[in-house]
């Protein structure tokens, strides 16, 4: 799929004719306008939280979060350099190299995954893809999970031609590529790849029958409008991803990110909020996780996200490198919330 615009039809959800573009009137499918996508995000808070809630009603029971845990299998010493990252080779972060992980020791951990509630178990890797050497392990790690009835997902880096075809065989059921943010902000934040080099991975998932995990990142110092410009990029994707990941930025010391931001949060939890509500109404059919970041936020920002439309989580207590709340503060805050797990 290319950057630009082009066409797609958006099958699984009917909006508003005043949400597509009506500059282009010869367009059998057009596109969410990032315009009208914009216009969400300029709603009266309570109105766009209704709005939200009212389409993950009709899509979802709102009372059901989905549960991922995400293991790393291959820590650090990337080649890329995505500004928000400890992973990255060339950065300054508590984060070392490490081998990747042997097939016993994330059997077991998927298995204490299951035990504690997960119904999907992700294996992420530093990379910037996988070579074929580096991917045969991971298609045991695949077939080894799946065979303890967990749902698969795996986030490598970017796939060349076949391989997404050799994850599927061997029982992957999801891959995780992020676009990130939108295409105007992307250099912003990564220069050794560039937005197209993501769609095509995508594309490649899409096409060996993998369902796509893709989101982005907020709070990076991007604007509403490229906020607005993720968002219709995920949206207008034919199919929708089937799982949205929505992450708060984590500002690790050591990456540029951190350097440029200072540690300050780049946006206010409302916006973080609305950006989870707009994900909901403009992908109704989709997971839109509340990922990266939730370790932030305290129980009452949670529980509006997942008023918002949030309806799964990682869970577990950590998240690549970086922290995530514990599975004993969740199961807390599912009680008070009455939420159970999907
Ligand atoms: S986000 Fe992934 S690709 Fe980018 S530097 Fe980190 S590990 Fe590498």
């Amino acid at each position: 799929m290319p950057v630009i615009t082009e066409r797609k039809s958006i099958q699984s959800i009917s909006v508003p004719a005043s949400w597509h573009d009506a500059t282009d009137s010869a367009a059998a499918s057009p596109l969410l306008a990032i315009d009208a996508i914009e216009a969400l995000f300029n709603l009266p808070f309570a109105d766009l939280i209704h709005q939200a809630q009212t389409v993950h009603r009709a899509n979802h029971d709102a009372n059901k979060v989905q549960l991922s845990t995400l293991l790393s299998i291959k820590t650090g010493g990337c080649s890329e350099d995505c500004g928000y990252c400890p992973q990255a080779a060339r950065y300054h972060t508590e984060v070392e190299s490490e081998e990747m992980l042997d097939l016993a020791t994330v059997v077991a951990t998927a298995k204490l995954a299951k035990e504690n509630g997960a119904s999907r178990f992700c294996m992420g890797a530093a990379w910037r893809g996988p070579k074929q050497r580096d991917l045969d392990p991971v298609l045991d790690m695949v077939r080894e999970v799946k065979a303890l009835g967990l749902e698969t997902c795996c986030t490598l880096g970017m796939l060349k031609d076949g391989q997404a075809e050799q994850l599927k065989n061997a029982g992957l059921d999801y891959y995780n590529h992020n676009l990130d943010t939108a295409p105007e902000f992307y250099g912003e934040v990564i220069t050794t790849r560039d937005y197209q080099d993501r769609l095509d991975t995508l594309d490649r998932v899409r096409g060996a029958g993998v369902n796509v995990c893709s989101g982005g990142i907020v709070g990076m110092g991007e604007s509403q409008r490229e906020r607005a410009g993720l968002i219709a990029q995920l949206a207008n994707m034919n199919p929708q991803p089937q799982s949205v990941p929505i992450n708060y930025l984590v500002q690790v010391e050591g990456t540029p990110l951190h350097d440029k931001l200072g540690g300050e949060k780049a946006i206010d939890w409302t916006d973080f909020v609305r950006t989870i509500a707009v994900a909901r109404i403009t992908m109704p059919a989709s997971f839109v996780r509340l990922s990266a970041g939730r370790q932030e936020m305290n129980e009452a920002t949670q529980a509006m996200c997942f008023l918002a439309g949030a309806n799964s989580i990682f869970y577990g207590e950590k998240l690549l490198t970086t922290g995530n709340p514990d599975v004993t503060r969740d199961k807390a805050l599912f009680a008070k919330l009455g939420i159970t797990s999907l």
